[in-house]
């Protein structure tokens, strides 16, 4: 079922919103043990959708309205726990609530729970989670993806009808993709990152797991826009179906830097069902563009600097005393030191490392001065390419989910993100879009597709979407 379905059925009274969420509930009961999807179902879900109900029956429902939903654990709710999957705030609990949530909250949407990930998002498989990892409901034995690993095995193995994740790099993309789902991580600013975690400030953004298109359109409408309490958050115009420009040329035009593929890395799978789709665009009426963008390859580089430099500086603020897990020791040093050491796990220690040593002094001009300077050139890069095209297409990943503890060192998961970090570093829409299975292990994995489009151009993502998955 998705959200579009089940507002008819909830709408025409066909089913009742309590009797939706029991469904879902059930379905949590039955897989949450075995994939680990949930790091903690409310108990007060069913209350929630009574409420619902009762804006059902007054009339009043709207989009999202006793529609049950995931989300992910570092999305901030008034009053419930939230863990950003770490140790060090395991017995956290919210003093406020996030915009984006409380915009679901408002149309009278059923948060059923928080959804793992690696610890404060900080991964491509939600091995780094502190709690555990969440395992593919396409094959067990393999990582869901990640950051977001959560939240897209919950949409994909019917434990939510959708669910928000965050992107940083690549988080709601790369486990969209591995579960055959699909993941919007929208224009940098289109949603407010209030009450959301920071991980990279200037690359952060949070954004829709669903089934179909449709339905991620339809949570984007609902959480986007501006938001006093986010300067960075800018508004967003409501397009109805199509651009001027798109209507313009008719024909969309989307960009395919096929140079990409030739790097080392990519997957013979990957490589022919990319073939097959961008086949099935052509036949479905979209004109391809062979197109270079020669600087990219430098973006997983730029990534690697910009965003520990970011994180290093956004993990501070955990230090034994503001928040969550608080040590004793002999002195003030000593709290900070067995706090932080106790509780981030190894990856975010390695990423404040990381950071703090880019932004030393003697090394700052060297390394992040140079990642700024880099990031403008990969920035004009896409603006003179999207002078010529609609949208850029390359494959999600370079590969299909790879299976539980294969990936030894931290560079191995860290060139996952090849084709999905450029999109945060440029602060452009991008939309991860399954593309069929490859058979592996005697298993039918996912494979995704990505498409980029210029600031604010959500749209052009929708509608190439739409066609694609026809839904
Ligand atoms: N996989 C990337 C990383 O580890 C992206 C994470 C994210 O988007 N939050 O940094």
């Amino acid at each position: 079922m998705t959200i579009k379905d089940a507002r008819k059925l909830l709408d025409s009274r066909q089913i009742t919103a309590i009797e939706l969420v029991q469904f879902y509930l059930k379905n949590i009961e039955d897989k949450n043990k075995e994939l680990n999807v949930y790091l903690e179902v409310y108990d007060d879900c069913l209350t929630q959708a009574k409420e619902a109900q009762k804006i059902i029956d007054e009339g009043k429902a709207q989009s999202l309205t006793g529609i049950p939903l995931g989300l992910k654990d570092n999305i901030l709710i008034k009053g419930r726990k939230v863990s950003g999957a770490s140790k060090i705030l395991e017995s956290y609990t919210a003093t406020y609530t996030a915009t984006a949530t409380q915009k679901l909250i408002d149309q009278g949407a059923v948060i059923l729970g928080r959804t793992n990930m690696d610890e404060f998002a900080m991964g491509s498989s939600t091995e780094n989670s502190a709690f555990g990892v969440t395992k593919n409901p396409h094959d067990p034995e393999r990582v869901a993806g990640g950051s977001s690993g959560g939240s897209a095995a919950s949409v994909a193995s019917d434990m939510a009808l959708g669910a928000l994740g965050s992107d940083t790099g690549g988080s709601i993309r790369e486990p969209a993709s591995f579960c055959g789902v699909v993941g919007l991580k929208p224009t940098y600013g289109a949603v407010s990152r209030y009450g959301l975690m920071a991980m990279g400030s200037s690359l952060d953004v949070i954004g829709p797991i669903t089934k179909t298109v449709t339905d991620s359109e339809i949570i984007f409408n609902t959480i986007k826009g501006k938001d006093k309490m986010d300067s960075t958050s800018i508004p967003h115009p409501d397009f109805v179906s199509t651009s001027p420009k798109l209507g313009e040329a008719k024909k969309i035009k989307i960009g395919v830097p096929y140079h990409l593929l030739e790097q080392g890395g990519i997957s013979e799978e990957v490589k022919e069902n990319f073939e097959e789709s961008v086949a099935k665009l052509k036949s479905l009426g979209f004109e391809i563009k062979d197109i270079k963008l020669l600087n990219i390859d430098k973006s997983l580089a730029i990534y690697y600097i910009i965003m520990p430099a970011e994180v290093s500086s956004n993990m501070a603020r955990y230090d034994g005393i503001k928040y969550g897990l608080s040590k004793e020791g002999k002195d003030l040093l000593e709290v900070y030191k067995k706090s932080r050491g106790e509780g981030f796990g190894p990856e975010v220690r390695r990423r404040i490392i990381l950071g703090t040593y880019i932004l030393s002094s003697g090394y700052y001009d060297a390394y992040y001065g140079q990642a700024m300077a880099a990031r403008e050139v990969i920035k004009k890069e896409f603006t003179v390419a999207f002078d010529a095209v609609d949208a850029i297409l390359t494959p999600t990943t370079p590969a299909p989910a790879w299976k539980i503890g294969e990936k030894t060192s931290p560079l191995e998961n860290y060139l996952a993100d090849i084709f999905t970090v450029s999109a945060n570093i440029v602060g452009v829409p991008s939309i991860s879009l399954p593309s069929g299975y490859v058979k592996i292990d005697n298993k039918d994995l996912p494979l995704g597709i990505q498409l980029m489009a210029p600031h604010l151009g959500e749209h052009i993502l929708f509608e190439i979407g739409k066609k694609f998955l026809k839904e």
